[in-house]
């Protein structure tokens, strides 16, 4: 009965209309977890806590905004972002893949910014961009931001070199992704080839390789100059804390800038 209403719904509702109703859903419930233990910088309101997130293997207790959404890497990169980048004041052009809703109003509030979304879901962007194959001219970008995005594209060296592609001279990529870090090396095995197996071997049913510390060298690969960024270590533990920053494991900011 409950799959039956499921798939009525989604029979009714384009997957851009069912996240816009979630959306609207999860900030009238936010008043239940009104409080101030947590904050988030996307949306400014403050919580007792955040909801929980992930599967039953790798569920974080304290994690989703309840109000906008974000999450533990996004809150991250926002203040990367504002403290560290002009990208929100000064005229460039961005590419950002797979974007984050909850940040979707910072970047089309920066008056000077030309803002670019894609997805492969025409749902979730507003340009419908395989990253394999960017429809775009070469050096037609300032900055891209391309979050948990590369664990799940089959040729991940063809996506690395097409943002390449597409960045200025001195553009920058910031890229993240799930790490194993305590794996030297990124995993990947022809045994995973169903969801199911996908998540016992990547954490993630949609994962096709569970990167390992190497993720910066693959990125260098591809013509970058790289830095892996713990921006959370640099903020201090209280700001941390307060705005729940996450273990590191999908926070690290690897700045890529096209030499
Ligand atoms: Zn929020």
């Amino acid at each position: 009965m409950k799959k039956r209403i499921k798939r009525i719904y989604q029979l009714f509702f384009s997957e851009k209309q069912r996240i816009k109703n979630r959306l609207l859903f999860n900030q009238t419930i936010s008043v239940f977890y009104r409080g101030n233990t947590c904050y988030c910088n996307c949306c400014g309101k403050s919580f007792r806590k955040f909801k929980p997130k992930g599967t039953a293997l790798t569920k974080r207790e304290n994690a989703e905004c309840p109000y906008c959404g974000s999450l533990e890497r996004v809150r991250n990169l926002l203040f990367y972002i504002e403290n560290e980048t002009g990208l929100l004041t000064g005229k460039f052009r961005l590419l950002h893949f797979a974007p984050e809703w909850c940040l979707l109003p910072v970047f089309k509030k920066a008056a000077n910014l030309d803002y670019i979304t894609a997805d492969i879901n025409p749902d979730l962007a507003d340009h419908v961009v395989d990253i394999m194959d960017i429809p775009f001219e070469d050096e037609s970008f300032d900055y891209i931001i391309c979050f948990h995005v590369l664990g799940h594209v089959p040729d991940e060296k063809k996506a690395i070199e097409e943002m390449y592609r597409v960045l200025k001279p001195e553009g920058t990529a910031l890229i993240a992704t799930i790490i194993d870090l305590n794996n030297p090396h990124t995993f990947e095995t022809d045994d995973a080839d169903t969801p199911q197996k996908r998540l016992y071997y990547y954490s993630e049913p949609d994962l096709l390789r569970l990167h390992g510390t190497d993720f910066d060298q693959r990125l260098t690969q591809g013509g970058f100059k790289v830095e892996m960024i713990d921006y959370p270590s640099v903020l201090g533990e209280e700001i941390k804390r307060k705005y729940v920053l996450g273990d590191g494991k999908r926070e690290l900011i690897f700045k890529c800038v096209k030499n």
